[in-house]
């Protein structure tokens, strides 16, 4: 079954066209990545999916919801880990994931806390206060955030940011291990290395448009490279 079907998407921001007509589907369960250059489209295609953005053209569904038709439905099934952190900065790690579990529903909230507290991991610095953080723990919080609720789809803009090589490797141990609890993962990196490693299948983005898409194996087959990166490079060459 489909989670995600982007079909024709167009987003323009005044004049100019951030993302050019791209089309993508994403089967439940599968972790797909979009990976291109800074400027390419990926923050505001993760964003308009996330309900966040309206769309100029094309349609998108999330588990056969229209995102721009049900946009309220489509909030139930998704969580959204946003490129940079947002307010409440003067909570503490915990209180944030519980203020944020309370939010969502609060008959569960203390079993979405204990799963954020842990994939956070942050130990005894999950009673400090978030702005004392650094770039990496607040990264880890987010991801807990993110994924604490147990979403349908999480979309993670750029889930391993600012984190040492350590911490990367955990955080993506955590989204695939998410994916076998029935979470589809949409996440956006510019570490090729990285979605090589943790994408069933990717989408090269460049320029507002989807160059190429596929398994990181078929494509490296495909253009007879020995990583994403040279076939990145052969794509737009
Ligand atoms: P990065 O890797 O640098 O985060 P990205 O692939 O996520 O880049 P986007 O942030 O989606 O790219 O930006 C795509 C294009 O849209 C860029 O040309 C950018 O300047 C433009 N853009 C993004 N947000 C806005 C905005 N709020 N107003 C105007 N233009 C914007």
């Amino acid at each position: 079954m489909e989670s995600v079907k982007v079909q024709n998407l167009i987003k323009n921001y005044g004049k100019s066209e951030a993302v050019k007509g791209i089309s993508f589907s994403i089967e439940k369960g599968e972790i797909f990545g979009l990976i291109g250059p800074n400027g390419a489209g990926k923050t505001t295609t993760l964003r308009v999916i996330a309900t966040l953005l309206q769309i100029n053209g094309g349609s998108i569904t999330v588990m056969n919801y229209d995102v721009e038709k049900q946009p309220e439905e489509v909030r139930k099934f998704i969580s959204y880990l946003p490129e940079d952190a947002g307010a409440y900065k003067n909570l503490t790690g915990k209180r944030y994931l519980e203020f944020i579990a309370n939010f969502f529903d609060p008959k569960q909230a203390s079993e979405m806390v204990n799963r954020g507290i842990t994939i956070a991991n942050l130990h005894e610095r999950i009673n400090d206060r978030v702005d004392t953080y650094s770039k990496g723990m607040m990264r880890r919080l987010l991801v807990g955030r993110a994924l604490m609720t147990n979403p349908q789809l999480a979309i993670l803009d750029e889930p391993t940011s600012g984190l040492d090589v350590v911490n990367a490797q955990e955080i993506r141990k955590i989204i695939k291990n998410t994916t076998l609890e029935g979470t589809t993962v949409l996440l956006s990196s510019h570490n090729m290395l990285e979605v090589e490693l943790l994408c069933d299948r990717i989408a090269l983005i460049a320029q507002g448009k989807i160059i190429e898409q596929g398994k990181p194996k078929a494509l490296m087959e495909k253009y007879n490279a020995r990583n994403i990166e040279e076939v990145f490079t052969k794509v737009v060459s």
